[in-house]
This record gives structure tokens, sequence and C-alpha cells, in this order.
């Protein structure tokens, strides 16, 4: 049973079975062919320019990552990467566990 929307970020295969859901409720998905595990969520999804505008004004207001990656709803990497482009020289003392496992 797999969803045809779902492919392996590995080797593209379309074999996926799902893998248990870990305690932050998302998703878990294996390839079938190359042993991958990934999480199908829409971190990879693009995220929209009225989403962006949202996070910079959380931003401003200096909540926690977390706390934006909620209400902006956004998945915590994805802001860690963001942040990451957006204040590439300055150093920026920020802890978040983007959780990137085997990558
Ligand atoms: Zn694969």
């Amino acid at each position: 049973m797999s969803s045809p929307e779902l492919s392996c970020p590995n080797c593209e295969s379309e074999r996926i079975v799902k893998n248990g859901k870990p305690h932050t409720g998302k998703q878990n998905h294996k390839c079938r062919d190359c042993g991958r595990q990934f999480i199908a969520d829409p971190q990879h999804a693009p995220i929209d320019e009225a989403t962006k505008r949202l996070v910079d004004k959380r931003l401003l207001e200096k909540l926690p990552l977390a706390r934006i990656a909620r209400v902006a709803e956004v998945s915590e990497g994805w802001l860690q990467e963001y942040i990451n482009g957006k204040y590439k020289s300055v150093p920026r003392h920020v802890k978040v566990d983007a959780s990137k496992k085997g990558h």
C-alpha cells in the first residue's frame, strides 16, 4: 500500500512503505528499494511569500523558533534553513534540532 504521490528522496522509487509514527506525529516512510527512511510532510513543499512575511514578522518579535514554526505552519527544519539563509553573515545562537538523520 503506497501512495502514488510519494517517491523516495534518494532513488525516486515509488515503492514506499509506512514505517511507523514517531512522537512528532509525522508519518515516517521507508523506501523498499534503497531502504532510505524519510518523513513525508510539507517540509519540501515551497513556502509561499505570505508565510515568509509572517515568519519575518515573528522573527522581529523574537519569538522562539518552535513557536514561529507552529504559527506559520512550517517545519522547524525549514525555518532554520530560512534563517540561516537570511542571516548568513551574522552568527546566531539558535538551537533547533532539525533532525536530519542519515543525511
Ligand atoms: Zn529509495
